[in-house]
């Protein structure tokens, strides 16, 4: 057959079957819920397309999922009446790896299989996962609309099969011929069960064969179909009829996670706005969360309950990407593009309100005094992350700053758990500044000579060592109306004499130490605008300090740093 070819998977698709199949094996049922998630895409890619373009239903419009099994050939089918693929589109998607960072991801992996299976899990199993179970995999498709079949057939090695085949009906086959051992999937029950613990809120009906009972099979009657699945999306339910398992199936469902989310709010908004979000805030960051070109999965927007786009950057403000979930909107054009959401009004209100709600539920997480350790789980995180928003959102910049943790010098535990309330609280007396200090490093920061006058005098300063910091206080510039001062800028007053006595002893020192001041000057020539007597340091002999208005000696090593 001059249609059949055999091609190579790519480099980084043969590296991640193997890691997969040695890290991922006591997860293997995740290859039911990535099938059943892929067919729900394709379902939900057919129907959007379908709204441009009614060609592509070929008068068949019945959208759904079926999984079937054959216990004499050892196969698992899962099937859908999607969007299919093309050639092209097989090559493309089911031979490489599309996502980018793909490598750094692949050289991330530690070996260790425990933590390799946390990695795979949020960079997505996807469709590799049926290798898990599966010696082979057959993936029969034809794209809605054309005329010829594909048909892709692999056994995890180094290579797949393609083959030009007659497919009657549009969309997607998948089969799996089980590897010895896995017979288990061989069972009605059981198959049932993985679908009504993964994919019991998938928006489409999933079917499978009914039961006979041992009467009828002997008149050799033909099994039905019938639905296995809830089949209505999960965010239009009743919050009282969701219960936290759904929410949890529904997120590692929706948001390719395979660990439960830290914690979610689900809103209906009535109004002058109608929609619906469900908003999920994951216990662990994704590998790609400070990757500039990192496209982890984040908000997908629906209309009216068809979905319409993933990961639209409009929906969430950048210091949010760490929240996943939906929106689903009534108001909005079924025919929305990214080019409308760019400057919609409607989408900046839906926008705001979601911000809204997601920092309400930080909020109630850093005061719930029963779990503490959830909102130290979220800081740890995603803070880093957080903090962009006091530069990028001023709106809610007093809101993001409650929400801060701090390191700081009266502070010994090992995670960042400083508020700036509790900063207040325990303010000295006469204190009216909230004192920090930058540095690349906490030992840095610590052993600064500038800390040495705030030790004696008793007085707390932040540590902040993030990369992020130096920018961040460049634009928080007081906190309930107390300022913010680097400890190492400017002509601090704290050394300043209280007594007579004092204030005559320093007068003193400085006569004596003009010649010394002087020849330090004439030393350092340019380098330095200004030599002078301090009181600032106990233990230390000199230190540098930064012009009250100039950028700190932090702030321009790391401009230096990045060749500015
Ligand atoms: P992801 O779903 O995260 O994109 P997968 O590995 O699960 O990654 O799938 C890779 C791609 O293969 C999908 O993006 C999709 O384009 C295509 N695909 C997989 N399964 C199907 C299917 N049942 N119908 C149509 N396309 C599919
Ligand atoms: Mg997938």
């Amino acid at each position: 057959n001059q249609n059949t070819e055999t091609r190579g998977f790519q480099a980084e698709v043969k590296q991640l079957l193997q890691l997969m199949i040695h890290s991922m094996y006591s997860n293997k049922e995740v290859f039911a819920r990535e099938l059943i998630s892929n067919a729900s895409d394709a379902l939900d890619t057919l129907r959007f397309e379908g709204l441009k373009n009614d060609a592509l239903f070929e008068n068949d419009p019945e959208l759904k999922i079926w999984i079937d099994y054959d216990k004499d050939a050892r196969t698992v089918t899962i099937g859908d009446s999607g969007i299919g693929m093309t050639r092209e589109q097989v090559i493309d998607r089911l031979g490489t790896i599309a996502k980018s960072g793909t490598r750094a991801f692949l050289d991330s992996l530690s070996g260790d299989e425990k933590k390799d299976a946390h990695l795979i899990g949020q960079f997505g199993v996807g469709f590799y996962s049926a290798f898990i179970v599966a010696e082979k995999v057959v993936v029969d498709t034809r794209h809605g609309g054309e005329s010829i079949g594909v048909r892709w057939t692999s056994d995890g090695g180094g290579e797949y099969t393609l083959e030009t085949i007659d497919k009657e009906k549009r969309g997607t086959e998948v089969t799996l011929h089980l590897r010895e051992g896995e017979d288990e999937f061989l069972d009605d029950y059981r198959l049932r069960h993985l679908v009504r613990t993964y994919s019991d809120h998938i928006a489409f009906p999933i079917m499978m064969r009914e039961q006979l009972s041992e009467e009828d099979e002997k008149e050799g009657k033909e099994a039905g179909w019938e639905q296995v699945n809830r089949g209505a999306p999960l965010w239009t339910q009743p919050k009282s009829e969701i219960s936290a398992e759904d929410y949890a199936e529904f997120y590692k469902h929706a948001c390719h996670d395979y660990e439960d989310p830290l914690t979610w709010t689900h809103n209906k908004v009535e109004g002058s706005q109608e929609y619906t979000n469900l908003l999920y805030i994951p216990k662990r960051a994704p590998y790609d969360l400070f990757d500039p070109n990192g496209k982890a999965h984040g908000v997908k927007l629906y209309v009216q309950r068809v979905f319409i786009m993933d990961d639209a950057e409009k929906l969430m403000p950048r210091y949010m990407r760490f929240v996943k979930g939906i929106i689903d909107s009534n108001d909005l054009p079924l025919n929305v593009s990214r080019e409308i959401l760019q400057s919609n009004q409607l989408l900046d209100k839906i926008r705001a309100g979601s911000v809204k709600k997601v920092l309400g539920l930080l909020e109630s997480m850093a005061k719930d005094d029963e779990e503490p350790e959830k909102y130290q789980t979220f800081w740890n995180e995603f803070g880093q992350v957080l903090k962009e928003g006091i530069v990028e959102d001023h709106e809610n910049q007093a809101k993001i700053a409650k929400l801060l943790r701090f390191k700081t010098t009266k502070d010994e535990s090992a995670d960042p758990g400083v508020s700036l309330d509790e900063y207040i609280a325990r303010m000295a007396e006469g204190q009216d500044k909230i004192y920090y200090i930058t540095a690349d490093t906490l030992a840095e920061a610590k052993h600064s000579p500038h800390l040495e006058i705030f030790k004696k005098k008793d007085i707390e300063v932040l540590l902040l060592t993030d990369r992020v910091d130096e920018w961040v206080m460049a634009h928080m510039t007081e906190y309930e109306d107390k300022t913010f001062q680097s400890v190492a800028k400017g002509a601090l007053d704290l050394g300043d004499a209280e007594t007579e006595e004092e204030k005559a002893e320093q007068k003193k020192l400085e006569e004596e130490s003009k010649d010394l001041v002087e020849r330090v000057k004439k030393a350092l020539g340019e380098r330095v605008n200004e030599v002078r007597v301090t009181y600032r340091l106990t233990d230390s002999p000199a230190c540098l300090v930064a012009d009250e208005h100039g950028i700190s000696a932090h702030l321009e090593r790391i401009l230096k740093e990045a060749g500015q």
